[in-house]
């Protein structure tokens, strides 16, 4: 048996013909930059997220950098981040000219460790970061608590955690603004590139949009410096299509990750916190954790199971953060993660069959000798 990492075919070959009659719409209507789609898009993501405002944009990254820049962040700056995150999160912060400074995760939810938070402030530091690491949120209210004693505003990131609740409300509503991507991979994603912010401040929202339509307020009329970062209708169009189906492809991730929370069993393996009550998981990803994790992978592979590995270097050790001076064993959890984390098959369709196959290799698994 072969079980890829991911496959979009059985979600799309569902929404198909929808997905064909959204391509028509657009085309026929023949306006295809912030037109009816886009608009509809972002009441509806709005209202999913229980916020008053989203505002389309160009990416997941563009999301963040713009509502930092909205807020003017700048140079001189700091933005607390966590350590072990997609490195869009740092770059958004890099392209304000601000600081984005490292704070260590949890081990067992991967998640910004609150207690980390305190001991990186600095009379610089503007806001943090939160980010919703593989489709857990962050524990918004020690968060929320810190930021209120220091003054900071409090951004999610939202790119791997639409739908994903922190007692009872969505990722989305849990901060000052959140930045959402619709990447094709992420659990709403376009066909192509997109993004979104979601927010409750009017005041940002309208200026987040001016700033990804070249700084223009109305047509002609520019009061910022800003970018071209908009949603296009086609893909506003697709993800309108897909929206009603996302709870249901939350839930049928949350089955699969029950079947390998609970039938994996090899000591071997250490397996993430479950979802629950106050953290309701949507499983952007399903990472364990491995001491032998590279042996683990071509075990896996070996046997036809495709894995990733979320992420293989952390930020503070990338080539293109030379310049922050960051050695290794400066951030000893998230060095760890990376070192030992490997994420499992996870998508809409998979057969039941299809997750045996893969808890049956793991619990088969008995370290480098038995490649
Ligand atoms: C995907 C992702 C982003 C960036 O989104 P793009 O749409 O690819 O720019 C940002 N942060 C996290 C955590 C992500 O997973």
């Amino acid at each position: 048996m072969k079980v890829p990492f991911a496959t979009f075919s059985p979600m799309h070959n569902e929404i198909r013909a929808e997905m064909d009659a959204s391509y028509k719409k657009v085309l026929e209507a023949g306006r295809f930059i912030q037109g009816e789609e886009c608009h509809r898009f972002e009441e509806e993501f709005a209202n999913y997220c229980g916020v008053k405002y989203c505002v389309g944009v160009a990416s997941g990254l563009d999301a963040l950098y713009l509502v930092l820049k909205a807020l003017e962040i700048k140079t001189g700056d700091e933005v607390l981040v966590p350590s072990n995150t997609y490195i869009a999160t740092a770059l958004a912060v890099s392209y304000t000219g601000a600081l984005p400074i490292f704070a260590e995760p949890e081990i067992g939810t991967y998640n910004i460790d609150p207690s980390h938070i305190e001991e990186k402030i600095t009379a610089h530091t503007r806001a943090i970061i939160a980010v919703h690491l593989q489709g857990r949120t962050a524990d918004m209210d020690a968060i929320n608590r810190i930021a209120q004693k220091y003054n900071l505003t409090v951004i999610e990131d939202a790119a791997q955690a639409h739908g994903a609740k922190y007692k009872g409300k969505k990722a989305g509503a849990l901060g000052h603004a959140a930045g959402f991507s619709f990447y094709p991979g992420k659990n709403l994603g376009a066909l192509g590139d997109g993004g979104c912010i979601t927010t409750n401040d009017e005041v940002l929202a309208d200026k987040v949009r001016a700033l990804g339509n070249y700084g223009s307020d109305y047509k002609y009329h520019h009061i910022y410096q800003g970018v071209n970062s908009r949603l296009d209708e086609m893909q506003a169009a697709f993800l309108r299509v897909k929206l009603p189906h996302l709870d249901k492809w939350n839930d049928f991730r949350r089955r699969i990750a029950k079947k390998y929370l609970t039938e994996i069993t090899n000591p071997l393996i250490k397996l993430p916190v479950d979802s629950s009550e106050e953290f309701e998981h949507i499983y952007h990803v399903f990472v364990i954790r491995c001491d032998q994790r590279d042996e683990l992978e071509k075990f896996l592979s070996a046997r036809g199971i495709g894995t990733l590995k979320h992420y293989p270097i952390p930020i503070h050790l990338q080539k293109a953060y030379d310049d922050l001076h960051i050695h290794q064993g400066s951030l000893p959890i998230a060095e760890e993660i990376s070192a030992t984390v490997l994420s499992l098959p996870m998508y809409y369709g998979m057969k039941d069959e299809e997750a045996e196959y893969v808890v049956k290799a793991l619990n088969d698994f008995r370290g480098a000798s038995n490649l």
